[in-house]
């Protein structure tokens, strides 16, 4: 596609769209509507593109003071951050083999594809995962947790998704890191909070969180390729006796810093944690609520689309989701044929189901710097790949019901 529009600016328009028939490719960059990565701010693009800094020396620790200080503020805590080159798993397999040994207990609150993916992580480092596992799409209970812990005695750790991203689900960590707070041994609290954090709060030191994990593509909207942990005292107690084989994502490491400021222990994405660094400060310009706010009216708005449409809304509690929204499809339609139809005809990129869901739901993205234009343009796009496909849908008018929420809440025009 970029090579098409390249040309495509040489050529002019009409030259763009033929230059992009004969490729088979859309002439418009595509609108992301996944749950990560997002659509980036102009200015965080432009951090992004300039040329890279070296990554010793004064001017790049400023840029890892700045990012490392932002994330204490969007995570609500003094605890050290270290910031990671890689992923969001990246950040997960980081804390798991910085803060716990082989044959070590780690119960898994597992309501989705994350919970399985953590469980399995935790496995391969030889961690004893027990799981707590409900039907996807359900919410974890802090009862449960409560009653779990307490039947098992002392563990090493909880781990749990704040956004469980396969299903739109939201735990509510609050209730749960007080229950695993109050069990025996006092485990250590692990938050996946890669969908989570910039999109819901997140009170780090409030809620007495040991390890928040995080990654730089969804709702902080900067560009993929850098992680982060947020660590407490605890955590790092924990890390002093851990024992699973570890090098490149050692804390000690990762902690290390010279004289004159943080730095990274191995070359850093210098222009993604350029990217990122951007995106805070936009962030504390505008305030966490704004973030807030901006998922949940988002939110709001495909969920009153989609539900116009006569479709379904997956999970228990969908009205909660604020990172993505899940859709059920009409029975006898693959949600998978819906989203290459989507995208190939109309750009309009959205998430496909995962594990026991695949072709049951399609996945809407919501996250941070997706305009409502946006969200009205995939609504429009869905209501018409639906009837494309021979399956028009038997409600109303999407586009009117989300302008609805939009204008109601003085959002439209922006
Ligand atoms: C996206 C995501 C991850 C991991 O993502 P990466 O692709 O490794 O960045 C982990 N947990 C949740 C809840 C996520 O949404």
């Amino acid at each position: 596609m970029s090579v098409a529009r390249d040309r495509a600016e040489v050529a002019g328009l009409d030259g763009a769209l033929a230059v992009a028939a004969s490729a088979g490719a859309p002439v418009r960059p595509e609108i992301l509507l996944t749950p990560g990565p997002t659509t980036i701010p102009d200015a965080v693009l432009a951090a992004q593109a300039a040329a890279p800094r070296y990554h010793r020396g004064p001017e790049f620790q400023r840029l890892m003071a700045d990012v490392l200080d932002g994330l204490q503020w969007m995570l609500e805590t003094e605890n050290e951050i270290l910031l990671l080159t890689g992923s969001g798993t990246g950040a997960l397999e980081a804390a798991i083999v910085n803060c716990f040994s082989p044959g070590d207990t780690l119960v898994v609150v597992d309501n989705g594809y994350f919970g399985d993916r953590v469980t399995r992580l935790a496995r391969a480092f030889g961690l004893e995962v027990v799981p707590l596992a409900y039907e996807w799409g359900r919410l974890a209970r802090a009862d449960d947790v409560a009653d779990l812990l307490a039947a098992r005695g002392p563990v090493a750790g909880v781990c749990v998704q704040h956004s469980e991203t396969s299903t739109g689900a939201v735990n509510d960590i609050e209730a749960i890191a007080a229950a695993i707070a109050a069990a025996p041994g006092r485990p250590l609290i692990m938050v996946d909070a890669v969908s989570s954090a910039g999109a819901l709060p997140i009170r780090g030191d409030e809620w007495d969180l040991d390890l928040v994990c995080g990654g730089s593509q969804k709702a902080l909207g900067a560009p993929p390729g850098a992680g982060f942990v947020a660590v407490s005292e605890r955590a790092w107690a924990a890390h002093e006796r851990a024992t699973c084989q570890r090098f490149y994502w050692d804390f000690d490491a990762a902690r290390s810093s010279a004289a004159s400021g943080p730095e990274t222990p191995w070359t850093p994405a210098v222009g993604v944690i350029a990217g990122l660094a951007k995106a805070l400060e936009l962030a504390r310009a505008h305030g966490r609520e704004a973030f807030y706010a901006a998922h949940r009216l988002n939110a709001a708005a495909v969920r009153a689309g989609v539900t116009a449409l006569g479709l379904e809304l997956f999970g228990e509690d969908p009205a909660s989701a604020v990172a993505v929204t899940p859709v059920r499809m009409p029975d006898r339609i693959d949600a998978d044929e819906v989203a290459d139809h989507l995208r190939g005809r109309y750009g309009i990129v959205t998430a496909p189901g995962q594990g026991p869901l695949r072709g049951a739901i399609l996945r809407l993205g919501h996250l941070w710097h997706v305009a409502a234009a946006d969200v009205v343009t995939g609504l429009a796009a869905l209501a018409a790949a639906l009837e494309d496909l021979g399956r028009a849908p038997a409600g109303g008018d999407a586009v009117a019901a989300a302008v609805a929420v939009y204008r109601a809440a003085g959002a439209w025009p922006r």
